[in-house]
């Protein structure tokens, strides 16, 4: 009988599950949901980055003007998009919440721009930055890319020496 959840000898049949490592050592870390300070998830199905959900922010810059764009929610990926306006990568951005205004809580400094800081979205809707995903605010620097606040801490106090 096909799909009998026994066998033969009555034993149960457990299905025999392939792992392919290739698949799995491969595999893009991509966040599902992040939240601003009061709570609102920033990812939007609306507008994918790199074949995900991207994480939707609103940009504020003196020479880029105001907008949204929505950056990558892949692990080590730099690519956004520009939903609304226009955007200059190299300018250090304002990023809110598009749903409260908000702006971003500031992790730290970058050394990519004078002006350039770490802001930081939540894992989790109430607020912790040991919770957190870091990026900065200059997209076309390396460190646009999201990665665990934790990380960023250890990289930027690595990068004074
Ligand atoms: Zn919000
Ligand atoms: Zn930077």
């Amino acid at each position: 009988m096909p799909g009998n959840m026994f066998d033969d000898k009555g034993r149960l049949n457990i299905p025999e599950v392939k792992y392919d490592k290739k698949k799995t050592t491969k595999a893009e870390i991509v966040l599902n949901a992040v939240y601003c300070p009061q709570g609102h998830n920033l990812i939007s199905v609306d507008n994918e980055v790199s074949g995900f959900p991207g994480i939707t922010v609103r940009f504020n810059g003196r020479k880029s003007g105001s907008g949204l764009v929505s950056l990558s929610a892949v692990f080590g990926d730099t690519s956004h998009s520009v939903i609304e306006g226009n955007l200059d990568p190299d300018e250090p951005l304002d990023l809110s919440c598009p749903h409260c205004g908000t702006e971003l809580d500031v992790l730290a400094s970058c050394p990519c721009n004078p002006d350039a800081v770490t802001v930081m979205c939540y894992l989790y809707p109430k607020k912790d930055p040991h919770q957190a995903i870091a990026f900065c605010n200059v997209l076309s620097c390396p460190n646009s890319a999201v990665i665990r606040s934790g990380e960023a801490m250890r990289l930027l106090s690595e990068s004074r020496y």
